[in-house]
């Protein structure tokens, strides 16, 4: 097999490594390059003749991305001593590399990424390209993990505590300039003159680097008011940050405070016992399963549609500019797509304006856009009372209340006015696209594109296929959900589609225990230690009661075996409690700032619906709230509404914010066993049949199955 590495040696002795794996797009560190890599540095060892060493990508614009995450997530299923040998094993070979008898110099051109990022930290100088595409970063906590080859302890040594914390802690790049400011690189400069340069670092360091490396494995020295200062607000932050569930940004900042002050030696070793506590831990393995099913979804989106042209689309539509159409258009117009926006009356079209103004206004806010974005995106946006606004588009999302009479009745409007090819895409959250293809212009090109609120922030779209759409249409809308920044993910119809199919399910539950005597808070406070961004009770005032009101209905239509009918939406729909719309809902957001606040006017409504007083556990509440909701999912893949369980899962991270950690509903249930899940379930099973295991799930939990054989789900 050829080799990952090449030796090459120059006139004036300097040698030359480069990196690059022979077939593989981006150079990682398998166990198997690892172990080429300490061959190469064990002949390095003998030549004390060479003046120096440059290590090199030989991939263009790609330096090293780090570890090989495919086998770091496998490691979940190995021994504690199993774990502890691979951390061993960078460790032993890049503090090798940080003793070659010669000074070495890294050239970064690219992505620098983790254990990359770790290895060039053991050479003695780093010079960057100065192109955008370099990147230099120690992403590590954003799959679980800690820098755990050396980052943690030879970064603060070089940049100094504080930039360590926040670089670690965040996982966040730092561009070529970025990292020459903080000395994390000698210097940035064109591709072309980093050898030059790198030859220039070598001689003028001629004499002092073996002492610049000795200063570098001392301890740091920081007073105990320096160590509190750096690190008592960044463990205040974390802690808020992470709730908790995301363990891996704390474990770093411990083997930062204790090892920095340590000899190098010391700190390392400090390192590796921290480590030992992320590396191969489940939420670690889980927040890999998510990296690889990202990068799954973005060569398959849940349907083959390589064979299938996509049609380019110039001029897009968006009727109702409500809360959904109002962020749908604003999407749309941001990206530089002049959108037309249709409303009823001038009231709400100038409501609907303003909101897509304050969608780019936050975001000038913290820095994410300027005033000529806001002024592009409104440059972009046109305003029309009048369905004719559609004539010239090549797509129209139609995003009005979600009433199936309301929305076939304009439909039947929209066919005069649509251009014969135009694609007609509704934002229902329930109503079947099959049923309403039947009152579309053209059913082969009418599907559902759901977006989630709030649109500017949640990045999923499903793209549901009704029985007639055709792949030109699912594969125009994928691309277009694309280019305004979203997932697309495909789905087949059926009432709720995907993810309000297993949402709704847990929604109901949780008003269910509501009547049965749980309180609000409880109900919440369950949800988001599972790790829910928001509770149940909070989301039914974001989303809007009467929204849910519509969807519940067409649940209970569809699923009648299972699905819990919600009286008390109804009753707090007629009271005008929709929700944070209304300034009423659960809570009452008529206060300063519109915070939710408890309201005693609905405690009578509430009433009129209680069955029970009883005390419920947090676990309980957490069973009651997600077993419904995994064993629908469990439905929904085997009726084929989602191509795999990649798209279940992602699905729903996307969309509600679904733990990543916990990777996914599916994800959930793999960790927890099948069985045990199923265990659970049975114990709840008198309360309907919401709480059944199927039988496939049963048989997969007879034979140890799972859903995800394989952390990375491209490798079946
Ligand atoms: P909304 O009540 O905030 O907005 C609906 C808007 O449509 C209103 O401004 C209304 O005036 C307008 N409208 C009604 N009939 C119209 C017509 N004939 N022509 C033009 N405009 C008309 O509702 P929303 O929350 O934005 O929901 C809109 C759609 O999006 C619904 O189908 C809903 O199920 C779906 N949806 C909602 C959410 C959510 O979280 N709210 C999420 C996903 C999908």
């Amino acid at each position: 097999m050829a080799s990952a590495f090449r030796f090459e040696e120059s006139d004036g002795k300097i040698g030359l490594l480069t990196f690059d794996i022979p077939g593989q797009k981006v150079n990682t560190f398998s166990e198997a390059v690892l172990g080429e890599l300490a061959e190469q540095v064990s002949q390095l060892e003998q030549r004390t003749d060479l003046k120096g060493l440059f290590l090199q990508s030989g991939k263009p614009g790609q330096f090293i991305a780090g570890a090989d995450l495919g086998e770091l997530g496998a490691l979940v299923d190995e021994s504690c001593e199993q774990v502890a040998k691979r951390i061993a094993i960078g460790h032993e070979l890049f503090d090798r590399v940080s003793r070659l008898p010669f000074p070495t110099v890294a050239l970064i051109d690219g992505n620098c990424m983790g254990g990359g990022t770790e290895l060039v930290l053991a050479f003695d100088y780093r010079i960057a390209s100065n192109s955008p595409k370099t990147k230099i970063a120690l992403p590590e906590v954003k799959v679980g993990l800690i820098p755990g080859w050396g980052g943690t302890q030879r970064l603060p040594r070089l940049i100094g505590v504080q930039h360590a914390i926040d670089m670690i802690c965040s996982g966040d790049p730092l561009t070529a300039e970025k990292a020459t400011t903080l000395g994390l690189v000698f210097d940035a400069v064109p591709f072309d003159e980093m050898f030059n340069e790198a030859q220039r670092l070598i001689e003028q360091n001629s004499d002092n680097w073996e002492q610049d490396r000795k200063l570098r494995e001392q301890p740091l020295g920081l007073s105990e008011d320096q160590l509190n200062f750096a690190f008592l607000v960044a463990e205040g932050y974390l802690k808020g940050k992470t709730k908790g569930h995301y363990p891996a940004p704390l474990a770093a900042l411990k083997a930062l405070r204790e090892g920095i002050n340590l000899t190098l030696e010391e700190g390392l070793a400090v390192e590796r016992e921290v480590a030992l506590g992320v590396i191969g831990s489940p939420v670690s393995a889980n927040l890999i399963g998510v990296f690889f099913k990202t990068n799954y979804l973005s060569s398959n989106p849940g349907a083959d549609l390589r064979d299938v042209q996509a049609r380019d689309i110039e001029r897009v539509g968006v009727l109702g500019a409500g809360i959904m159409g109002a962020g749908i258009a604003t999407a749309h117009a941001r990206v530089g797509i002049p959108t037309a926006l249709v409303e009823v009356d001038n009231e709400r079209l100038n409501a609907g304006l303003k909101s897509a103004a304050a969608v780019v206004e936050s975001r000038i806010k913290i820095g994410r856009a300027t005033q000529q974005d806001l002024a592009q995106t409104l440059g972009l946006l046109s305003g029309s009372l009048s369905h004719q606004a559609f004539a010239d588009n090549d797509v129209v999302i139609e995003a009005i209340v979600e009433n199936e009479s309301v929305k076939t009745e304009v439909y039947g409007q929209l066919a005069g006015v649509l251009r014969d090819d135009a694609i007609l895409a509704s934002n229902t959250s329930t109503i079947s696209i099959t049923r309403l293809a039947k009152s579309a212009p053209n059913p082969e090109r009418f599907a559902g594109m759901h977006f989630f609120s709030p649109v500017d922030r949640m990045p999923l779209v499903e793209i549901v296929r009704g029985e007639q759409t055709s792949d030109e249409t699912i594969a125009t809308l994928v691309q277009l959900a694309r280019r305004i920044r979203k997932t697309p993910i495909v789905v087949n119809d059926c009432a709720g589609f995907l993810v309000n199919r297993l949402l709704m399910p847990y929604m109901a539950e949780a008003i269910l225990m509501l009547t049965e005597g749980a309180s609000m808070d409880a109900i919440d406070r369950a949800a988001t230690r599972f790790g829910m961004p928001l509770g149940p009770i909070s989301l039914h005032d974001n989303v809007g009661i009467d929204t849910i009101c519509f969807a519940g209905r067409v649940m209970l239509d569809a699923y009648q075996d299972r699905t819990v009918a919600c009286p008390l939406l109804d009753e707090m729909v007629e009271h005008r409690r929709c929700g944070k719309k209304t300034g009423l809902g659960f809570y009452s957001y008529k206060g300063k700032k519109g915070k939710a606040v408890d309201d005693p006017d609905f405690l009578p409504i509430l009433d009129r619906y209680r069955t029970d007083e009883r005390e419920f556990t947090d676990e309980e509440i957490t069973d009651r709230l997600f077993l419904p909701m995994l064993l629908e999912a469990v439905r929904a893949l085997e009726d084929g509404i989602a191509a795999e369980p990649t798209h279940v899962d992602m699905s729903l991270i996307l969309g509600v914010g679904f733990p990543p950690f916990r990777g996914g509903i599916l994800s959930w249930c793999d960790t927890e066993g099948a069985g045990a899940i199923i265990d659970r379930a049975d114990t709840y099973v008198a309360l309907g049949k919401r709480f059944e295991a199927t039988d496939a799930l049963r048989k997969m939990a007879s034979q140890g199955e799972r859903f995800f054989p394989n952390i990375n789900p491209a490798r079946k």
